[in-house]
């Protein structure tokens, strides 16, 4: 396995603030406490990581190295990535596997961790490094004009799509911090089983557990009752396991630098979350600041919003608003351009049913 320069021993740790001591003198060590989180956890066919290249996720792949523990590595390609941090990505390892919407996969070894591909054979990849790209069955273009509106921050029909519907029947572990949203604080924890029929099974094994909003229950517990919970649900639910769940930004800074940890470079320019270009939930300000920065994908989401347009026409769908006239148009309302006219854009609910609805109102 090809090692990306980072320190493995934890030597001299004691320094961090990652650990601290409490009144009673008792170690509180962060970084031991998600060692042993995925230790204890570890399902028999390996994690499935779900890696985004940002920095929370790139903290969780060293940490489930230094346990020592099976994971496979997946990226969700999204269609929208920063090209920087697609780079970054593919530096990481020797080998990408596509995995294709039709369930079939194709080996690309990567030389030497630059940006040359060429198609390779299982052998050859065997032994490397390697991480599984998902290719959607949809692009963000094409969903964009399937639903024949833009994602907006509470229809954000993309993300369902194109990064939350893989790992069925996995331990899935993340990146997901509390330190991210309040959102995230109510509906996650250190394990998340997404199944309403989970409680029943943490209620049968004694174990302790909060409800979540979507039907599933959280657990920041790793006793042998919650562990059990986990065993025996895994197969049949969702179950996301967050050993950093609890970590603060600086926290996460703190180990990328103490543990020499490449990380992707957009960081350093200002950026201080990585994901999808012109993504509506970083609010408008982000939306446009990401769009110039990246204008092909500008280019690209107006001409996606032309085809949208179109689509409405031939469905005999009533547009949303006066500026929805062009591609154009769909992308200054789409970035706050009308916002003091119209402050609900952002929050649009789904528009589904559009023939003999008056222009403007909710559901256009
Ligand atoms: S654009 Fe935002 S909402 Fe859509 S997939 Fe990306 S992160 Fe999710």
């Amino acid at each position: 396995m090809k090692e990306t320069g980072y320190k493995a021993s934890r030597e001299g740790d004691d320094e961090l603030s990652l650990i601290v001591y409490d009144l009673f003198g008792e170690k509180r060590d962060k970084v031991q406490r998600a060692i042993d989180l995925v230790r204890s956890f570890e399902p028999p066919d390996k994690y499935y990581l779900a890696y985004s290249g940002g920095k929370d996720s790139i903290v969780v792949e060293a940490i489930l190295r230094m346990a020592g523990v099976g994971y496979e590595i997946h990226y969700n390609m999204t269609t929208v990535d920063p090209p920087e941090l697609v780079r970054f990505v593919i530096r990481q390892f020797e080998a990408v596997i596509y995995d294709l919407p039709d369930g079939s996969f194709k080996y690309f070894a990567v030389n030497g961790g630059s940006r040359l591909l060429f198609p390779a054979t299982a052998q050859s990849v065997t032994g490397k490094r390697c991480i599984h790209f998902t290719i959607p069955k949809l692009s963000m273009r094409q969903l964009i004009v399937h639903k024949q509106f833009p994602p907006t921050r509470l229809a954000r029909y993309c993300c369902e799509a194109l990064k939350e519907s893989h790992g069925e029947g996995r331990v899935v572990v993340t990146g997901v911090r509390w330190d991210e949203s309040a959102g995230r604080k109510r509906n996650q924890g250190t394990v998340t089983i997404f199944n309403g029929k989970a409680a029943q099974v943490a209620e049968q094994q004694g174990a302790r557990y909060n409800n979540n909003r979507a039907r599933g229950i959280i657990m920041n517990y790793d006793d042998a009752a919650t562990r059990r919970v986990v065993e025996m649900c895994y197969r049949t639910h969702k179950t996301m396991l967050n050993p950093i769940i609890d970590w603060t930004d600086e926290d996460v800074w703190e180990f990328i630098h103490a543990y020499n940890i490449p990380y992707c470079k957009l960081y350093d320019t200002g950026c201080t979350r990585l994901g999808c270009v012109g993504c509506p939930m970083g609010g408008y300000a982000a939306q446009r600041r990401e769009l110039k920065r990246w204008p092909q994908y500008r280019k690209l989401y107006v001409s996606a919003f032309d085809d949208m347009l179109e689509a409405r026409r031939r469905d005999g769908k009533l547009n949303h608003s006066s500026l929805w006239q062009s591609g154009e148009g769909v992308m200054q309302w789409w970035t706050g351009y009308e916002r003091k006219a119209n402050p609900e854009q952002v929050a649009m609910p789904l528009l589904t049913t559009a023939v003999g609805v008056t222009e403007g109102s909710e559901t256009a």
